[in-house]
């Protein structure tokens, strides 16, 4: 297994419990990647119907069960809440929502009047929003952590320089450290996914920001809260900055602020223009935080897929090479039925989500 993130480690469970053998590397350590930059929301009120939505929905009902079986990561299954500033926006909604429901998604019209029954502090003004029951959180670093440390896959902390190829079939991989053998390898490198060069993806970094308050005795946001504009954003295939409010409490007490999505390479520097600007979204929605310090804001690279769809399967140009990566923002939540399927590719066991518009041959 390349890679100890999220999904690397989720894979490493799944597969170690189907009784596979699994030896993870990763140059940095667990959650050292995009993982340890990640809010931990797993999310089904962002996707619409097809691929994406049918994993997230099997997700979901997996990490209810892990959370149990790891020792605990803060899981929460909080809902989310979905707002429009305008009577537009929330027919909008309304119809996304409709869509979604016929999906398998449980989502619920709020009017304007009842938003306060779900978030006491929201600002004046909001035209309604829509109610998403299923939409949960874990704490991600983690739940990377207990999920490696339940599966009993051993760790070696060192770079991946390449796989090792005789004929058409992957033998291994060789590391920083030596060789390293196997019958099978998973390249979970998140971001870096696409960069071995005998079996190169189209995965790019897409920037992300998050503003973390000191903490709240009462923390004021009870569910993942987001505007209408965060899906779009989602979707949208932009390079340049895009922003829109999304927050959400921690069990710590804190609050987490985001979201921002630019396409500039490599580059984690803070841009204290577009902080500024997350902040002042996040104020809008719940005046209640002007009043809060932030006390720590970074960046994280998602790895973004051109199609936004993870690339998970067998590759198409090696044996025994298979791939688990490009989640871009949304790894955290998509990382156990991503493992899972994986895990019945390696072993033979039917799948429980349909992987074909996930299988790497769709890139040429
Ligand atoms: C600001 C922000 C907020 C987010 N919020 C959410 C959210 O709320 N919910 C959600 O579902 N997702 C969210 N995401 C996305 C999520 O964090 C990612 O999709 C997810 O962490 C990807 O996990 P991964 O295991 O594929 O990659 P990573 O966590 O990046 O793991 C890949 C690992 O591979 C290792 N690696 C890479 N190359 C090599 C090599 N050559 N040799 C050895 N090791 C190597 C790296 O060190 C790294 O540890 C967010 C992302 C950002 C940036």
């Amino acid at each position: 297994m390349v890679g100890a993130g999220i999904v690397g480690a989720s894979c490493a469970y799944f597969l170690t419990r189907a009784g596979v053998r699994v030896t993870v590397v990763d140059r940095g350590g667990v959650a050292s990647g995009t993982t340890g930059a990640g809010e931990g929301n797993i999310l089904v009120s962002d996707k619409e119907p097809g691929p994406e939505l049918d994993l997230a929905l099997r997700s979901n009902a997996l990490w209810r069960d892990l959370d149990e079986q790891c020792g605990g990561f803060e899981w929460e299954p909080k809902g989310g809440l979905v707002v429009a500033e305008t009577p537009e926006v929330l027919d909008a909604l309304t119809a996304f929502a409709g869509g979604q429901r016929a999906g398998g998604v449980a989502a619920a019209r709020v009017a304007p009047g009842d938003l306060r029954d779900f978030e006491p502090h929201l600002a004046d003004g909001l035209a309604g929003g829509v109610h998403y029951p299923q939409d949960a959180q874990v704490q991600p670093m983690l739940a990377a952590a207990r999920l490696l440390r339940a599966s009993g896959a051993r760790l070696v902390r060192t770079a991946v320089e390449r796989f090792l190829v005789t004929g058409d079939r992957v033998t291994g991989v060789r590391t920083g450290e030596g060789d390293l053998r196997a019958d099978a390898v998973v390249n979970a490198a998140g971001t870096w996914a696409g960069g071995f060069a005998q079996a190169p993806l189209p995965i790019r970094p897409r920037k992300g920001f998050i503003l973390v308050t000191q903490p709240f005795a009462d923390p004021p946001v009870r569910h993942k809260v987001y505007t209408a504009a965060y899906v779009t954003n989602v979707a949208s295939d932009a390079e340049g900055l895009e922003t829109s409010g999304v927050i959400e409490s921690t069990r710590a007490g804190t609050v987490l602020i985001g979201a921002s999505r630019q396409r500039v390479g490599h580059d984690t520097s803070i841009d204290y223009r577009v902080l500024a600007k997350l902040a002042r979204q996040a104020i809008g929605l719940f005046p209640v935080l002007a009043d809060r310090q932030v006390i720590r804001a970074y960046a994280g690279l998602r790895p973004y897929s051109p199609d936004h769809l993870p690339v998970i399967g067998p590759d198409h140009r090696l044996e025994n090479l298979f791939h688990a990566c490009g989640h871009e923002g949304a790894g955290i939540g998509l990382a156990p039925a991503t493992a899972e399927m994986i895990t019945a590719q390696i072993t033979g066991a039917g799948p429980s989500v349909e992987p074909s518009p996930f299988a790497p041959g769709r890139f040429p």
